[in-house]
């Protein structure tokens, strides 16, 4: 489109089980609506007729099951429709499922067999994981199910920020543009996009959630034949595999997807094959799943913290506030001796403790971090509580012993107890 004029317009129809895959331009969004027939997004129906609009960036395929037509504008990063999707394979999961919770909400009284399906998505980076998830998730929402979503993935969560595990109820299909909803997840802070910083850390806290999780089941009939849906992290390699087997253990799944992974559907069939209770499915991953590079995750975690503060379409105002260095208890997990190395043995290597809560002391370092507010009363509660929400450190001023942040909305914070780890976020 020539510069100044909105961009032109295109139809496109697509055939019965086809689906049009579309790149949102870097600079620009994206303008579309059905114009006819029916069609999903990642398990979410499109509303006939209404424009919607997508954020630059934004990745993702408009499927139909009977056909469809679609009036977009032309000025995406690539569009093109494809004929070949695993969706029948995937809806077919979804139909087992469905018949395992309809199988559970017929025996609420009995422990065992009131238990939903515990789904856990497994694969590569860019297998498709969190889109499956999300569908899953969608298909059931749809017939009236409350699946719970559990992310695991603390390099690109769908639920809340990077660095955090975190537990939703998923109550209606899933928004194709605004995704879940921030409202009330149980979240836990690890600090960092990758476990290897503190692996013993990681699999405390992912047990830490799956007991929480199970409490509430307990109480809760309708969410515990609904089931959950388990998304992990793309690392299945030497540490990451072992935590794929602490999660597959710790939230007792029921049923592992694998994506695009033959290596890793065999090993796992073989250790699980002692658990007849669990089955191991490989999926084919579809050909739409976009790679991403590293820069483009950065970019992209750096695009959900933006978010938490800003909204989506910038459309929240955070406020900003003044708090004295006392007035704040600043905390990282691990690292640090546990003891002094004057009391250890002589000869003997101080060992760094994974699970010491260790006080930070404020100074110009601070500045730009994203910390956790915890939800601890005291002190000893903090390694096993969940998170309030994040502040984003905009300025210390040593002299004053004053320290400036940004945070989600005004008033005082929940806590005094602030986690930190190592994310942090520069205004774009
Ligand atoms: P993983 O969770 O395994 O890392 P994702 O599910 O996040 O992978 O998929 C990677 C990217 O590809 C996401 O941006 C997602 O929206 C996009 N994507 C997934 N499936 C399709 C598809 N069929 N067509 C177009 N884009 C897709």
């Amino acid at each position: 489109a020539a510069s100044g004029s909105s961009p032109a317009m295109k139809q496109v129809k697509l055939e019965k089980e086809s689906e049009l895959r579309i790149e949102v331009s870097f600079n620009s969004s994206l303008r579309l609506r059905l114009l006819n027939g029916t069609a999903e997004i990642f398990g979410t129906e499109m509303p006939p007729e209404n424009w919607l609009i997508f954020p630059p960036r934004m990745k993702f395929a408009i499927f139909t099951w009977y056909g469809a037509t679609i009036e977009m504008q032309d000025n995406t990063e690539t569009d093109y429709v494809a004929d070949e999707t695993p969706m029948i394979s995937y809806v077919n999961v979804h139909a087992v499922l469905e018949g395992r919770r309809n199988r559970a909400k017929a025996s609420p009284s009995d422990s065992d067999a009131s238990q939903g399906p515990r789904v856990i998505v497994v694969g590569p980076t860019d297998s498709g994981k969190s889109t499956l998830s999300r569908m899953l998730l969608s298909w059931a929402a749809k017939q009236g199910w409350k699946p719970t979503f559990v992310d695991l993935d603390i390099g690109q969560g769908s639920i809340t920020l990077p660095g955090c595990i975190a537990a939703s109820p998923i109550e209606m299909p899933i928004d194709p543009v605004e995704g879940i909803p921030l409202e009330m997840p149980l979240v836990y802070f690890f600090g960092h996009n990758t476990p290897t910083v503190n692996a013993d850390l990681y699999r405390v806290l992912v047990k830490e959630l799956a007991q929480i999780l199970e409490r509430q089941f307990a109480g809760n009939p309708e969410s515990r034949a609904a089931g959950m849906v388990i998304n992990t992290m793309g690392f299945i390699d030497g540490l990451g595999y072992d935590l794929l087997l602490h999660a597959i253990d710790t939230f007792q799944a029921t049923v592992v997807l694998v994506l695009g992974q033959e290596k890793l559907c065999s090993m796992l069939k073989d250790v699980l094959k002692r658990k007849p209770n669990v089955d191991v499915v490989k999926l084919q991953k579809s050909g739409g799943v976009v790679s991403r590079n590293s820069k483009f995750r950065a970019s992209a975690r750096s695009q959900r913290i933006r978010e938490y503060f800003y909204g989506l379409s910038n459309d929240l105002s955070p406020h900003s506030s003044i708090a004295n260095f006392n007035d704040l208890s600043i905390y990282k997990v691990g690292g640090g001796p546990q003891a002094p190395a004057s009391a250890l043995p002589i000869g003997a290597q101080p060992v760094a403790d994974p699970m010491r809560l260790v006080p930070v002391n404020i100074n110009r370092d601070l500045l730009n971090l994203v910390l956790a507010v915890s939800f601890a009363k005291e002190q000893d509660q903090i390694l096993s509580s969940n998170i309030a929400g994040f502040i984003w450190i905009t300025d210390i001023d040593i002299p004053r012993k004053k320290i400036t942040y940004l945070a989600p909305s005004g008033g005082e914070l929940p806590s005094k107890f602030l986690l930190m780890g190592s994310l942090t976020w520069i205004e774009t």
